[in-house]
């Protein structure tokens, strides 16, 4: 039987050969999870030996992701705003960026009876991370995939949240009511630089969560268009952008009438949340210049 020094350090350096720039780092997340020897013990106890399936089980994990597939599909889940959440590849992996969004969109949130409305909500991340935070009683996460729907309502379940509801639908088409706020971080990668990105992106993650059409501004024109139908007067809009989209994201949303538009930096200072608010009469306006 292997130590679990061997195991490790035998697991860091295939995936450092492979070019897996964390490798280290992953190794030791991969035998907590798959040997339940964390880190601590990892320097405490290294002679310590691991159980055969344990041993099988980590070389496994350690050969898919040689292949490049992301950690957070092997281990299954994912960390975002310091709650956990299960991730398939139906999802799109929850990133830190995205925090952003819904530390912008929390200090909006005024009662507990806001009725917020999460337009491609993947594995549910940001709706379900707002409503514990805020403790909002009601929302709603919308996606056209069944496949991403099954994994988000399966968090709201593990998470013991009430109130959360799940809407199968392209966009707006079958979302109904009037909501407070609308969060949205959709497809937004230009369609042809979708197969120049890292590889556990571009063949892991699911296509229809990352392309953003021809200039990755599809998703964001068709829901500045069709939200203010389903804001409340004064209701806000808050986006996840991606690199350089900012400006165009912010003239999208000022041609259809969004105010007090502003634009907020992740921890890396690249523009990341572009956020407005509807004024009260904007419903009549849309309409008129549709
Ligand atoms: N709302 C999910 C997230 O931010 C999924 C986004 C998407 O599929 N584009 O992680």
């Amino acid at each position: 039987m292997k130590t679990v020094r061997q195991l490790f350090e035998e697991g860091s350096s295939r995936l450092k050969a492979a070019g897996i720039e964390n490798g280290r780092q992953e190794a030791g997340y991969l035998l907590e999870d798959l040997c339940g020897i964390d880190r601590i013990r990892l320097y405490t106890h290294p002679e310590e030996t691991v159980d055969p399936e344990g041993e099988r089980r980590f070389n496994e994990a350690i050969r898919r992701r040689l292949t490049r597939e992301p950690l957070q599909y092997i281990l299954g889940k994912a960390h975002f705003m310091g709650m956990v959440f299960h991730v398939s590849p139906a999802v799109l992996i929850p990133r830190q960026d995205t925090e952003v969004l819904v530390e912008t969109a929390l200090a909006h949130i005024k009662d507990k009876n806001a009725d917020v409305l999460d337009m491609c909500t993947g594995s549910g991340c940001i709706l379900l991370s707002l409503m514990a935070l805020a403790g909002l009683r009601r929302g709603c996460g919308a996606d056209i995939s069944p496949e991403a729907l099954e994994v988000a309502a399966g968090n709201q379940a593990a998470l013991g949240i009430k109130g959360a509801r799940w809407i199968l639908s392209a966009l707006f088409e079958k979302v109904t009511g009037k909501y407070d706020m609308i969060l949205s971080n959709p497809p937004y990668i230009p369609r042809g630089e979708i197969d120049g990105l890292m590889p556990e992106v571009s063949r892991f993650e699911p296509r229809v969560a990352l392309d953003g059409q021809e200039d990755g501004l599809a998703f964001y024109r068709e829901i500045v268009k069709q939200a203010p139908l389903f804001l409340k007067p004064g209701g806000m809009l808050f986006f996840e952008i991606g690199c350089g989209q900012a400006a165009d994201v912010t003239a999208c949303m000022a041609g259809r009438g969004f105010e007090d538009i502003h634009t907020v930096r992740d921890l890396s200072g690249l523009d990341r949340v572009v956020y407005g608010r509807i004024p009260s009469f904007a419903e009549e306006r849309t309409c008129l210049t549709d």
